[in-house]
């Protein structure tokens, strides 16, 4: 097993999903370099409401924390880049569990009753095979240890490509785009909605606003990174 783990090793070198430079067999995932140089929030531990801010005068939401801060071209790019399109989930359980540890501690985030994710669109989930999302959340839901739900809140419709777009038109593409099967499952619940990357924060507004159907509902977010 060693043996052949080592010969694997040779050919297919485990790489720094930050930097793509050869781990050594102490490193998991991201090198001690960019670790260290990862642009951390801090929001949970140190009770900043910067994601909060988002939403304020758009939906009620309880609480809300990143880990990271999204940057195009720099290093948190890279590492979302290899999690929804290089099949390394192992990046969305390691930010989970990541985050999950600093939530924990910071006692902003216990009474979270249910984690669901911003739900991909069936198509888009056929063709990347996974939702990049759905490690995180499990590995958060570990730690928190409260149940993850997936496929409760569901997609209508793909929403067509949002770059090159001003707020208002990514707006008006995600609108009333999602489902939530059953209104009453939540009711008097306080749900933990995730997400990779929040850029404008109107995904999960949309989502939000199907959600707020149901009674007495209070919705939390955590995502991976804030651009
Ligand atoms: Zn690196």
């Amino acid at each position: 097993m060693h043996i052949f783990k080592g010969i694997s090793q040779i050919f297919f070198p485990n790489i720094c999903f930050c930097c793509e430079n050869v781990l050594t067999n102490q490193e998991k995932v991201i090198c001690t370099y960019c670790l260290h140089n990862l642009p951390v929030t801090n929001y949970t531990l140190t009770k900043d409401t910067s994601v909060l801010k988002v939403f304020y005068g758009r939906v009620a939401i309880e609480n809300a924390t990143a880990l990271l801060f999204y940057q195009k071209k720099g290093i948190v790019q890279n590492l979302i880049h290899h999690l929804k399109y290089r099949n390394q989930q192992k990046i969305g359980t390691f930010i989970g569990n990541w985050l999950g540890a600093e939530m924990k501690e910071s006692n902003q985030f216990n009474e979270i009753d249910y984690i669901i994710p911003v739900p991909l669109h069936s198509k888009r989930l056929k063709e990347r095979g996974y939702n990049q999302v759905t490690k995180f959340g499990k590995q958060l839901a570990d730690v928190l240890e409260v149940p993850y739900l997936e496929n409760v809140l569901s997609r209508k419709k793909a929403n067509k490509t949002q770059t090159n777009k001003g707020r208002m038109d990514r707006w008006n593409n995600v609108i009333e785009l999602f489902y939530l099967e059953n209104v009453l499952l939540f009711e008097n619940k306080h749900i933990l909605l995730i997400d990779d990357i929040i850029t404008t924060g109107a995904t999960i507004e949309a989502c939000c606003n199907e959600l707020n159907k149901t009674k007495n509902i209070k919705v939390s977010i955590a995502v991976m990174a804030i651009s």
